[in-house]
């Protein structure tokens, strides 16, 4: 049997806790199964990396930042390794580079393309630990790239699938996957199972707990993937394609804060525009959000939309470059917002869903400034200022609380 076990930062953030995973993972291998580990950096290492890089470079180039990140995941695998032998069983650490986990060339946002499993099987013929760099990647220019933040449950997933590993077990400083973020939400109930497509919405609107792109990944692949504590033995959440749990009308409630808002006023009513103006984001790499397009008056009507707190900036500065081309009156951008979303597979065949959603804000005089939907999710944009007393009273509404 191979297993794939994927630690996160708070799971490795000191010496007791290196020693702590090294013990879970070689009760494993002493069972006579395949061990391969994947780690993030230290504690907080990587935001540590971020503040030194802008305090040299407000803006840093892109390149040199993937090119310092990769240090904090090096940095824990090889202590890993070190603990893992100090305790009589022999390990080594990869990086990227030694693997070879190819990605496209975005820095800072790269999507994995292959992996080559070549060197992962020897090592483990060998008997050993193989325990790997997540977050990482290398390009074509064999430059090193990441994969974006909390990448490194994508690493995991996607050396599951490559290797076909038997599972995929992402530990974290939570129990599982809850219906809302515990620290945010203190009446909220862990989830035995939860869909992959679920999971994918609340990760990407906001639940930090797995990064998007490794379920999405696992969903493509058919990796099912345990979410459990590294600090204790309880069972933890399944994340698989179908989940038989009873069926809730909302599985959980997602807080997004890094999002913000970009408002483009007085742009021309005429066809094409929308596509103008997103195909010059989408050429800088820009992921962008709830849109909204306005009713046209006057020969002209405004976009608003969503964009990463992380790509305001440059999404601004885009638009003024283009403005030629796009001709706007002006551009407005909020930071103090909030995204806050409910999900769930049962609101298909139940109506009234958005709208019990957007009473229990108005029970709590709380304004929304936009709306989003999908079958299976009700998005709103809020105030940051009234996001936790948004989410509590939004969760408790659909009686997800234990
Ligand atoms: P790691 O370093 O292990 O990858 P993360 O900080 O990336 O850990 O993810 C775990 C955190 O995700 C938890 O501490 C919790 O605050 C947050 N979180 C957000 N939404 C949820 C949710 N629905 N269920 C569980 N945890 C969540
Ligand atoms: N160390 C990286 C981060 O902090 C990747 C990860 O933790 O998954 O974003
Ligand atoms: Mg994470």
């Amino acid at each position: 049997m191979l297993v794939v076990k994927k630690f996160g930062g708070t799971s490795v953030a000191d010496k007791e806790r290196i020693f702590n995973v090294a013990n879970r993972c070689i009760e494993d291998y002493k069972k006579g199964h395949d061990v391969v580990v994947v780690l993030s950096a230290m504690g907080k290492y990587t935001d540590e990396l971020i503040s030194m890089a802008q305090d040299i470079n407000p803006r840093p180039p892109k390149r040199e930042m993937d090119m310092l990140f990769t240090i904090g995941e090096q940095m824990s695998v090889a202590l890993m390794a070190m603990a893992m032998n100090q305790l009589g069983v022999s390990a080594v650490s990869l990086n990227a580079f030694q693997v070879t986990m190819r990605t496209t060339s975005a820095y800072g946002n790269a999507r994995l393309k292959r992996i080559d499993t070549e060197r992962i099987r020897t090592e483990l013929e060998c008997r050993k630990i193989v325990i790997v760099t997540g977050f990482q990647g290398i390009n074509k220019y064999d430059d090193y790239t990441t994969l974006g933040r909390g990448g490194s449950d994508t690493t995991a997933v996607a050396l599951a699938a490559a290797l076909r590993a038997d599972s995929c077990e992402i530990y974290t400083d939570v129990d599982g996957v809850y219906t809302a973020d515990p620290r945010l939400v203190p009446s909220a109930r862990k989830l035995k199972e939860i869909t992959y497509d679920e999971m994918l919405d609340l990760s990407t609107l906001g639940a930090g707990v797995l990064h998007n792109r490794s379920v999405e990944m696992a969903k493509k692949y058919g990796v099912p993937l345990v979410v459990r504590s590294s600090l204790n033995n309880r069972p933890g959440t399944l994340v698989k394609e179908d989940a038989k749990v009873e069926r809730m009308l909302v599985s959980g409630v997602a807080l997004d804060r890094n999002a913000d808002r970009v408002a483009i006023i007085g742009l021309k009513d005429e066809p094409g525009i929308a596509f103008k103006v997103f195909d010059c984001l989408a050429k800088k790499n820009i992921n962008v959000d709830v849109i909204l397009q306005s009713i046209g008056r006057d020969g002209t009507k405004d976009i608003s939309f969503t964009v990463d707190d992380g790509n305001i900036e440059e999404t601004v500065e885009t638009l003024e470059e283009n403005r030629g081309r796009l001709s706007f009156d002006r551009i407005e951008s909020e930071t103090k917002i909030a995204k806050l979303s409910i999900v769930g597979a049962g609101m298909i065949s139940h109506p009234g869903v958005a709208a019990k959603m957007f009473e229990t804000l108005y029970n709590e005089n709380i304004n929304i400034n936009m709306i989003s939907t999908s079958e299976i999710r009700v998005t709103v944009l809020i105030k940051d200022s009234d996001a936790d007393r948004a989410i509590n009273a939004v969760h408790d509404a659909f009686g997800l609380a234990e």
